[in-house]
C-alpha cells in the first residue's frame, strides 16, 4: 500500500512538479524508510527506485533538484538497508547449512524421549555393545537397517554400500565382517538387498554413471552370468527384481567364502549367513532361503 502511494505521488510529482513540494516527498520517504518493518523497507526501496526512474523519464539530462537529492539519499539509505538485510539473510542461511540445527534439535528430542522411557539406556550402551546380528545392506536411504527390523541401538552391527555387495578386495566391508565375527561374535550375518535398487538398475543400463560404474561392475557381472535366465523375463521391472534377488544370493556366497567366515566355522563358532530381500512397496522382508551355517552346507549349496 505504501509502495503504491509513494509511486503514485512521485509520478504525479514528476509530471506536475510545480504542484508538489519536493522537500515533503523527500522527507516523507526518508522518514518512512526508517520504519522497522523489513517488508515496508523493501517496498520503499522499490518505490524510491521507481521515483528515480520517473524523474529520469520526465526530466532527461536535467540538474538534480532538491527533491531529487532527497529521494536520492533516501533511496541510497534504503538500498544499503536492503543490502544489509540480504547479507544477514545469506549469513543466517549459510550458518544453518553449516550447522544443520534442525537435526541437532531432533537428536536432542530423541535422546530425551529414550532417556525418559529408559533412564539407564545410554549408560548401559556406553559400557559395551553386544549385537547379535551383522547387517550388510544397501546404502539406499529408504532401507534403514535398524528401523525395518525394529531393532534398537546396540542390537545391530551395520555395514552398507551401494547395492549391498561383498567384494573380496573391499577392505571396508571385510574389516566390518572381521570385527563383527571375531570380536563381537555376532551369531548371524544378514545380507539384505531390496527391490527397486538403483544400483542394480544402473548396472543393467548401457549408459555411463561415472565412478560408481567401477563398483557396479560386480552387479553387471552377475547380470552377464545369468543373462539367459534374465533375458527370458519379458517385463523389464520383473527382470530387475530378479537381478536384485540373484545379487543377494551371490553376495551370500561371496560372504560364505571369505576366510573370516570359513575360519569361524572351522573353529566351531556358531554363525549363520542369511540372504534377505526387502520390498520398498510393502515394507516386508522376504527370506531368499539361502541360509548357510557351515562349510559343509556351503559345499552342498555350491554343488547344487
Ligand atoms: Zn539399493
Amino acid at each position: 500500500m505504501i509502495f503504491v502511494i509513494v509511486v503514485a505521488i512521485a509520478i504525479s510529482g514528476a509530471v506536475i512538479d510545480k504542484f508538489v513540494n519536493p522537500i515533503t516527498i523527500a522527507i516523507t520517504t526518508t522518514i518512512a524508510s526508517l520504519g522497522t518493518s523489513r517488508r515496508s523497507r523493501l517496498n520503499l526501496g522499490s518505490a524510491c527506485q521507481a521515483v528515480h526512474l520517473a524523474k529520469a523519464e520526465f526530466y532527461p539530462g536535467s540538474q538534480l533538484q532538491s527533491m531529487d537529492l532527497g529521494l536520492y539519499f533516501a533511496g541510497r539509505r534504503v538500498e544499503r538497508a536492503i543490502a544489509r538485510i540480504t547479507l544477514c539473510k545469506t549469513k543466517r542461511k549459510l550458518r544453518k547449512m553449516k550447522t544443520l540445527p534442525h537435526l541437532f534439535e531432533s537428536n536432542r528430542k530423541w535422546a530425551e524421549r529414550v532417556s525418559m522411557a529408559e533412564p539407564d539406556f545410554f549408560s548401559s550402551l556406553q559400557a559395551q555393545q553386544s549385537p547379535e546380528y551383522l547387517w550388510i545392506g544397501c546404502s539406499d536411504s529408504r532401507v534403514p537397517a535398524n528401523e525395518i527390523v525394529d531393532l534398537r541401538p546396540g542390537e545391530l552391527f551395520v555395514h552398507r554400500n551401494v547395492a549391498n555387495l561383498v567384494v573380496y578386495s573391499d577392505l571396508n566391508c571385510l574389516s566390518v565382517v572381521q570385527y563383527a565375527v571375531d570380536i563381537l561374535r555376532v551369531k548371524h550375518v544378514i545380507v539384505c538387498g531390496h527391490y527397486g535398487c538403483g544400483g542394480v538398475s544402473a548396472a543393467m543400463e548401457d549408459k555411463p554413471h561415472g565412478l560408481v560404474d567401477n563398483w557396479l561392475r560386480h552387479v553387471r557381472d552377475i547380470y552377464h552370468q545369468n543373462r539367459a535366465v534374465l533375458d527370458a523375463i519379458p517385463d523389464i521391472d520383473e527382470r530387475k527384481r530378479k537381478l536384485c534377488e540373484l545379487n543377494v544370493v551371490t553376495q551370500v556366497g561371496n560372504l560364505a567364502n571369505t576366510t573370516i567366515v570359513q575360519d569361524a566355522w572351522r573353529r566351531g563358532q556358531s554363525l549363520v549367513i542369511h540372504g534377505w530381500i526387502y520390498d520398498l512397496g510393502d515394507g516386508i522382508l522376504r527370506d531368499m532361503g539361502v541360509s548357510i551355517a557351515s562349510c559343509g552346507e556351503l559345499e552342498s549349496a555350491t554343488r547344487s
